[in-house]
């Protein structure tokens, strides 16, 4: 398209405009101009143009037709960082002088205005309440992939849905292309299958029909969904999908007709299919689901067992790095932890001198 927007305009008009509150029409009389603030016709070119320029709804339509990403999911995901389908024009202009943020699993997204044909989209994480002076400017939208790596310990994501992502970064100033390749570089292909999901044409791949055609080293899953009912698959499901692990919300089930009974999650974008993470730890449990359970015996008193509940929770809800040493009233707490190790484990660190069976078969 033309580079100059009123160019593209005149370029356009004689198939006509309907856009976002502007109207464009040619008549045997010329050319009728229509917005909110202003109406005129029998125009020519030259008054058309005068009509044009400086209109804010002309710089709109050129962006939203010349400059902003011509990609269904991509063009949505612009539309939708702006409310466009909720807010007119002159209400999206107002709000857009100041900014308007959303947020995208961990992501805050701010677009405002640049210049009356342009948009400009600030993007950190949300809990980057800092001067911008404090956090580290990017420009280039894949640095997004080295930031994505790592979490602020510095340890590996092998999730990038987790909620682990990492503060103190910046994209200031990103255009329309980039920010949505920014978005994708933190979050793979969530646009898409958020605008999939609105278009209502999400397919999703059920656990039943995934672990199905699971083969090598994974293949073993499918022993573990043989005459198992689903539960164990809630159990999946309330360990690795939920909002604490994980931004996806979660929209496969046992299949097409049993649902979970375990909750997807409230997040902004759908997960389609048990993903890699989730079928290697399955791998896993399907090993250790495969042994018989035995009849131990420990003699605890009754604050041990609260106590071996508590670490438990503690280390499942990811809390253990919170608990201060001087707590001592928390169970999980690392001298009461300590404590009870010393005096519950014998030299080969069985618990209460119990013995484990032989369980390698
Ligand atoms: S399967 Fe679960 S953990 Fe994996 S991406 Fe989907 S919701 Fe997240």
């Amino acid at each position: 398209m033309n580079e100059d927007p009123v160019d593209a305009l005149v370029a356009t008009a004689p198939d006509g405009i309907d856009f976002d509150g502007l109207t464009v029409e040619a008549g045997s009389d010329g050319y009728a101009f229509e917005t909110p603030d202003n109406a005129a016709s029998g125009l020519d070119e030259a008054a058309l143009r005068e009509a044009a320029v400086e209109d804010p709804q002309v710089g709109n339509w050129y962006f939203w037709h010349a400059v902003a990403p011509q990609v269904d999911a991509r063009w949505a995901f612009l539309r939708w960082l702006e409310d466009a389908e909720e807010l007119a024009l002159p209400e999206r202009y107002d709000a857009l002088e100041s900014g308007l943020t959303t947020e995208w699993g961990q992501l805050r997204i701010t677009v405002s205005l640049d210049g009356h044909a342009g948009r400009s989209y600030d993007l950190r994480h949300v809990d980057d309440e800092t001067p911008a002076t404090e956090l580290t400017a990017h420009e280039d939208p894949l640095d997004a992939r080295d930031i994505a790596k790592h979490d602020d310990d510095g340890d590996y994501r092998p999730l990038k849905t987790a909620p682990s992502l990492q503060t103190g970064w910046q994209f200031p100033d990103l255009g329309a292309a980039d920010i949505v390749e920014a978005v994708h570089a933190f979050y793979p292909a969530t646009v898409q299958n958020w605008h999939r999901e609105r278009e209502g044409e999400l397919d999703i791949d059920h656990w039943h029909e995934t672990v199905s055609r699971q083969t090598g080293i994974y293949g073993v899953v499918r022993t573990w969904d043989r005459g198992e009912g689903y539960e164990h698959v809630n159990w999946v499901a309330e360990a690795c999908c939920d909002d604490s692990e994980c931004l996806k919300r979660r929209e496969w089930q046992y299949d097409e007709e049993t649902q979970l009974d375990v909750g997807g999650g409230d997040g902004e974008f759908p997960c389609r299919e048990p993903c890699s993470l989730v079928i290697a730890a399955a791998r896993q449990w399907t090993k250790l689901e495969g042994e018989q359970a035995q009849t131990y015996e420990f003699e605890l008193t009754p604050s041990e067992k609260e106590q071996v509940e508590e670490i438990i929770d503690a280390v499942a809800d990811g809390r253990v790095d919170d608990i201060r040493e001087a707590d001592v009233y928390d169970g999980a707490n690392r001298y009461r932890t300590r404590f009870l190790r010393a005096k519950l484990f014998d030299d080969d660190e069985n618990l209460a001198g119990v013995e484990t069976d032989d369980y390698t078969g």
